[in-house]
């Protein structure tokens, strides 16, 4: 099984590719541009192994796309490479649709044109793999859970343009017969992420007695996914999800963000013993424009056709990942070094 994956130096994208090299024994062929969130440190256990190959390129640059697509004859493409951070999407959101929009754009058209070039029976067996998330649905009252039929209603730069790619890449199944998979997932968390996201961001800071923003009251809700679990649902879903389909994915995992951080302050209490509490290391901060207050996902459909659960609970999760963190600073210190004074240490939402 030979797999190009897009975006496999970022969080996710680490994940997968250690899942389909490792567990799988796939051949892998990561393109990722490197951009700030992208970093080949995630890829030390797969780096030299026969099999997985990375090449750093552009998802925009058509013809870089169109060599790697012939050069590696990929039997899947499993497309994770995106801007991701809300944040940075609402001061900035020209990349965001140039590399979310855009750039599925540039790889549906390298897809399609690769796709129609196969013999019949590998053009069957093709998937092309969509991923994204849960916020193109927009924000949930208190009661209520995302399907796969839930109108799409995206509140930020960030969400519109992953709605916009999912919408392109239905449209490229719809009118081209391109085999298109797509999978909306919840919030992940776990080893591997970058330390502007929510989780990370509280662990670090803690560890250092640095503040710990949390926006408005706390109370937004999140449903958190460890990553290893999406890892596995991806290639399940890539394997043998049903063609021209949506997959949602999500742990039942629905914790107010208050909980996730006040969770992660008992958890390093007890690991890592400090002078006080975390807890007091707490701030709340103005609210960030377009929150949405509640993200919540049903997964039965992934459940009961493909036959997955997620492994991990949320509070064994969130031990395994204060733990990665206090036992691998040789793969975040460098990025706090890097980024320090920048983004991180500000207010930072869910994802
Ligand atoms: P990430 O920001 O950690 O990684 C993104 C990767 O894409 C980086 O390695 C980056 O270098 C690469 N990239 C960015 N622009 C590129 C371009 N123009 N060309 C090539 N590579 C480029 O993101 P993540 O959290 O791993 O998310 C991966 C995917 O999963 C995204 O599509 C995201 O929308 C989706 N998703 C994320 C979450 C989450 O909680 N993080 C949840 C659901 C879905």
């Amino acid at each position: 099984m030979r797999i190009l994956v897009t975006g496999g130096a970022g969080f996710i994208g680490s994940a997968l590719v250690r899942h389909l090299v490792l567990d799988k024994g796939y051949d892998v062929l990561n393109v990722d541009a490197l951009t700030y969130a992208g970093n080949l440190a995630s890829l030390r256990a797969v780096e030299g192994r026969p099999g997985y190959r990375f090449l750093q390129a552009d998802i925009c640059d058509r013809a870089a796309m169109d060599l790697a697509v012939a050069d590696f004859a990929p039997d899947r493409i499993m497309h994770l490479a995106a801007e991701s951070h809300v944040d940075r999407s609402i001061t900035g959101a020209a990349d965001f649709v140039q590399t979310n929009v855009i750039g599925t754009f540039t790889l549906l058209e390298v897809a399609r044109v690769y796709w129609a070039g196969l013999a019949a029976d590998e053009r069957d067996a093709f998937r092309f793999l969509h991923v994204s998330t849960d916020e193109v649905y927009g924000s949930l009252a208190d009661t209520g859970l995302f399907e796969e039929t839930t109108p799409y209603d995206p509140s930020s730069p960030y969400s519109a343009s992953k709605a916009a790619s999912d919408h392109l890449a239905k449209a490229w199944h719809r009118t081209y017969g391109l085999p298109v998979v797509v999978s909306n997932c919840s919030n992940n968390y776990g080893p591997f992420h970058f330390p502007e996201k929510l989780i990370p961001l509280t662990i670090l800071n803690a560890l250092a007695g640095e503040k710990l923003p949390i926006y408005g009251t706390g109370e937004n809700v999140r449903d958190w996914l460890f990553v290893e679990d999406h890892a596995r649902a991806l290639d399940l879903i890539a394997e043998r999800g049903r063609v021209g389909e949506t997959y949602n994915v999500g742990g039942r995992n629905e914790r107010q963000n208050i909980d996730v951080v006040r969770r992660i302050c008992q958890v390093l209490d007890r690991l890592a013993p400090g002078n006080q509490p975390r807890e007091e290391l707490i701030e709340f901060v103005t609210d960030r424009p377009g929150h949405d207050a509640r993200y919540a996902i049903d997964a039965t459909k992934l459940e009961t056709e493909l036959g997955w659960t997620a492994q991990e609970d949320f509070d064994s999760g969130i031990e395994k990942t204060v733990q990665w963190y206090l036992d691998n600073d040789w793969w975040w210190q460098p990025l706090r070094d890097a980024y320090a004074g920048q983004r991180l240490g500000l207010p930072t939402g869910a994802k």
